[in-house]
């Protein structure tokens, strides 16, 4: 019988892609999605925060108490913590994200290894099959050239590099004739597609779109500078999702200084203007309780949020990373006050969402159903809002289009028979 393999993933989309590499790569072992049951646990890890690493280092202690499968750790958290990690005898081997495909040889080690591969490697894993899962995420791009001041990535993830095109192309080419139609793209710094191959994400995106079987394209997060000229010209395209994420991570141009952040406020504000006049929703992340963020600057950023077109938000509050630059950074702000902050900034964009929907109730929303909660199949339209659906069919994994609706405050509600 062959051993059975959970996978616990931390963090980011670019982790559950990898996750996704390394179960396609394993052949010795039987995937359970039951942690209980498991015999071997890989640990795909996160380190954006000090807290990161504190979930990594207390999921670990857990599975000790709880009768303790061999535990392997990779992910960004493998380069901060693994060798320390490895030493204490918690986990039985370290491997970087650069050798995930040689997972099924590096779990079969009697010793304990220590195998962090390389920052500058290049994926070209093509994963054919999301099981469970109506859409597919697709990594385009890894790591970052950008120094923001609170982030570590840059330092675990590497310089940014492009993944080979043809591999992205064939990938979803597979997963679109096996029934996908959205396609997720997601990358450390997605925006940077193309800078070290002569190529821009644009043109990635208009080849992906004339392959059969794409319905729609989402983007993960891109950075205002990345919006170009040649990007623009795709607002328009019928298998862009009318919603873009793009990363702000503050509104005091101050703060943004003090971030290391390449956007501008002032510009900032022109783009989302111009991305609303296309009927786009916007989203935002969004950085609360960085040091420095006084309470006039606070008041500022607030004030300079709400003239800004948001409908989507995904905040955090500060959280030191040691290693940089911000760590060392004074004055602090105490967490209080850091969340205060983040929900203030949340019922913002809440609102500001329900006044988009409230305004777009005429438009048909486009719908791909993925799971199902209690009474409702759970969905999301093309704003990357969601919806829920009261139907008798099953509706998992089907495109809809919905006219008739009702805009409630938390979320859009439908009816669905045939
Ligand atoms: S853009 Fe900034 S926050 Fe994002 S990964 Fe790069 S350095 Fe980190």
């Amino acid at each position: 019988m062959k051993p059975k393999i959970y996978f616990k993933t931390f963090g980011c989309r670019t982790n559950l892609y990898d996750s996704q590499v390394m179960q396609s790569a394993l052949k010795d072992y039987e995937i359970t999605s039951d942690e209980s049951q498991a015999d071997v646990v890989v640990i795909n890890s996160c380190t954006v925060t000090n807290g990161a690493d504190s979930n990594v280092r207390n999921y670990i202690s857990k599975l000790e108490k709880s009768g303790a499968p061999k535990i392997y750790l990779t992910g960004c958290g493998a380069h901060t913590k693994g060798e320390q990690l490895l030493k204490e005898g918690r986990v039985a081997g370290v491997f970087g994200q650069s050798e995930k495909q040689k997972i099924n040889k590096l779990l079969q080690k009697e010793e304990g290894f220590y195998e962090i591969g390389d920052l500058e490697f290049v994926d070209d894993a093509v994963v054919g099959e999301f099981i469970g899962k109506s859409r597919a995420f697709i990594k385009i791009q890894e790591g970052c050239n950008f120094r923001c001041s609170y982030c570590i990535i840059p330092y675990v993830r590497g310089d940014a590099r492009s993944l080979n095109e043809e591999k992205i192309l064939r990938q979803i080419e597979r997963l679109a004739s096996n029934g996908f139609g959205e396609f997720i793209l997601t990358g450390t710094n997605l925006g940077s597609y193309g800078v070290d191959t002569k190529s821009s994400l644009a043109k990635l995106l208009k080849k992906i779109s004339y392959i059969r079987g794409v319905r729609r394209i989402r983007l993960g997060s891109i950075e205002p500078i990345q919006v170009t000229d040649e990007f623009k010209e795709l607002l328009d395209e019928p298998w862009l999702e009318k919603h873009l994420h793009i990363a702000l991570q503050h509104t005091s141009p101050k703060m943004l200084k003090l971030m290391n952040r390449r956007n501008v406020y002032k510009q900032d504000r022109e783009l989302f203007s111009y991305l609303k006049e296309k009927g786009f929703c916007v989203g935002t992340d969004f950085i609360t309780g960085h040091p420095g963020e006084s309470e006039e600057l606070w008041q500022e950023a607030l004030e300079n949020a709400k003239a800004l077109h948001l409908t989507h938000l995904h905040a955090f509050t500060y959280s030191k990373r040691d290693g940089t630059p911000s760590a060392t950074m004074k004055p602090e702000v105490d967490g209080k006050t850091a969340k205060r902050r983040l929900h203030q900034i949340e019922e913002i964009v809440k609102e500001k969402n329900f006044e988009f929907r409230k305004e777009h109730a005429n438009v048909p929303l486009e719908v791909l159903i993925e799971s199902k909660k209690g009474e409702f199949y759970v969905g999301y339209d093309q704003f990357y809002n969601p919806i829920h659906v009261r139907s008798s069919l099953d509706l998992i994994g089907n495109w809809l289009e919905i006219s008739d609706y009702t805009v409630q405050k938390e979320c859009n509600y439908a009816d669905f028979e045939v």
